[in-house]
């Protein structure tokens, strides 16, 4: 969001056109995709704590709920703009899609900035933001979730509101709730998880036997830690991972070359992902710089940080020996990087389709508060490497039958379902 020259649902509409070409849709189905299909624009009036009122602007963009209800976070940032936030519910709705989840793509966002307000006036913010979209949203039309400076407890809050202003019990209006409180048990778990479910059936196709192979991650966070973990259960070598130091403002890489010990390194790592360094040379970790994790001689590498961290610089650092790119994180690559991969013949696991275990996760929850049953970890876990392990099949058949690159697969295989959808709706 800092970068204000870009502008997301831009590029979501031209990554959009680009696909519609490629399966020759009509033109009213172009002109309804590449939009939204419904947007909520509203002001949030709030008491402060010194009793003033302020009044913060609130958004809900429900791009396509052709394959069922809108899915997709919420967010608060100082920054939020409406592009950012049609941008994102864009994506949801192709990422339910190519998991096939019977969702469709919602987003929203409040401008504000909770380090500057205290508990009780994000609690007024969260329950105005559910007062004005009351009618709109709900378990059968759109449901929200935890996303940028938003967690469980903004959740519950909302939750409650709604439930005030229905007179009844929702606890599949909105996910991301803790556990014990209509959360899902496995939603820690459910992204990195999928991440690996997703390189183990990769593997598979490509004849290599996870066992012998080696893996590079970028990040420390949820997503990494537990792609790391699974990877490991496989039998595979993870060699490094890097993050963020918040005290020097710069991003460090932990390399142990005959595998990193997670335990060990959980042990020294805060909540957010941030491992000490002098702890970590203690326990014979070598501390290399940030771009050192992309460099590593690997067969895997798995970016699960931030977005556009294999771009044209960093690309061509990239090992002869990598065979395999997961992107646990939300576009990790550029075009420019894209085009390497192609050239180089480098498997890659688009974004959408490697991290889309969290949103299927979030749907079981959505699904258990409804039945108002919840299953154990071990059923949940199940059900999310059969949807992922399904969704992998999906899109690689399609890619090795077009002949077409895997990120390209992805779209084709999710634009054509809501595409369709539409069509046997008799909307287009
Ligand atoms: P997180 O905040 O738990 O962890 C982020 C990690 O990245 C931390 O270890 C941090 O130190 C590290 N990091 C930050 N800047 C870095 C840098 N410049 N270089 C190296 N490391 C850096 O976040 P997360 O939930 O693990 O999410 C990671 C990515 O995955 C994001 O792109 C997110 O949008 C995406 N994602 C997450 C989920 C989910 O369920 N958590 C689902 C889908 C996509």
């Amino acid at each position: 969001m800092a970068d204000k020259s870009f502008n997301a649902f831009k590029m979501a509409q031209s990554q959009f056109d680009n696909v519609a070409e490629k399966l020759d849709l009509d033109q009213a189905t172009r002109d309804l995709l590449r939009n939204p299909i419904r947007e909520f624009h509203f002001s949030i009036p709030v008491k402060m704590d010194d009793g003033t009122v302020k009044v913060f602007q609130g958004f809900r963009v429900q791009h396509n709920d052709s394959r069922g209800p809108c899915k997709g976070g919420i967010r608060f940032h100082p920054q939020e703009t409406i592009d950012t936030v049609k941008a994102l519910a864009t994506w949801m709705t192709w990422k339910c899609a190519v998991v096939d989840i019977p969702l469709g793509g919602g987003k929203g966002g409040v401008i504000c900035d909770p380090h500057n307000l205290s508990m009780r006036e994000q609690e007024q913010i969260c329950r105005g933001w559910v007062r004005q979209v009351v009618r709109n949203v709900g378990p059968l039309q759109d449901v929200p979730a935890p996303d940028v400076m938003t967690n469980a407890q903004h959740m519950i809050w909302m939750m409650d509101e709604y439930e005030t202003l229905t007179g009844a019990k929702y606890p599949g209006f909105i996910t991301g709730k803790p556990v014990g409180m209509g959360g899902s048990l496995g939603r820690t778990e459910a992204t990195g998880f999928g991440v690996i479910y997703t390189v183990r059936e990769a593997l598979n196709e490509l004849g290599i036997d996870i066992k012998k192979t080696t893996a590079a991650f970028q990040g420390f966070g949820n997503v990494s830690q537990y792609a790391v973990k699974l990877y490991q259960e496989y039998g595979g070598t993870a060699v490094c991972v890097s993050c963020w130091d918040q005290k020097e403002s710069k991003s460090y890489t932990f390399i142990k070359k005959s595998g990193i010990d997670l335990e060990q390194l959980l042990g020294i790592t805060d909540k957010f992902g941030g491992i000490d360094k002098a702890k970590a040379k203690e326990l014979g970790y070598e501390v290399a710089d940030a771009e050192a994790w992309i460099q590593q001689d690997v067969d895997i590498l798995v970016p699960a940080a931030l977005e556009n961290q294999i771009n044209a610089e960093t690309v061509k650092k990239i090992s002869a020996r990598v065979k395999l790119v997961a992107e646990g994180a939300n576009g990790p690559t550029t075009p420019e990087a894209d085009e390497v991969f192609t050239k180089k013949n480098i498997f890659v696991i688009p974004d959408f389709l490697a991290n889309a275990g969290g949103v299927t996760c979030s749907y079981f929850e959505q699904v258990q508060c409804n039945m108002n049953y919840f299953w154990t970890k071990e059923e949940v876990l199940s059900k999310l490497d059969n949807i992922m392990t399904s969704a992998f099949h999906a899109v690689y058949g399609l890619a090795k039958q077009k002949k077409v690159y895997m990120r390209d697969a992805a779209y084709m295989i999710a634009v054509n379902r809501v595409a369709q959808a539409c069509k046997l709706r008799g909307w287009v």
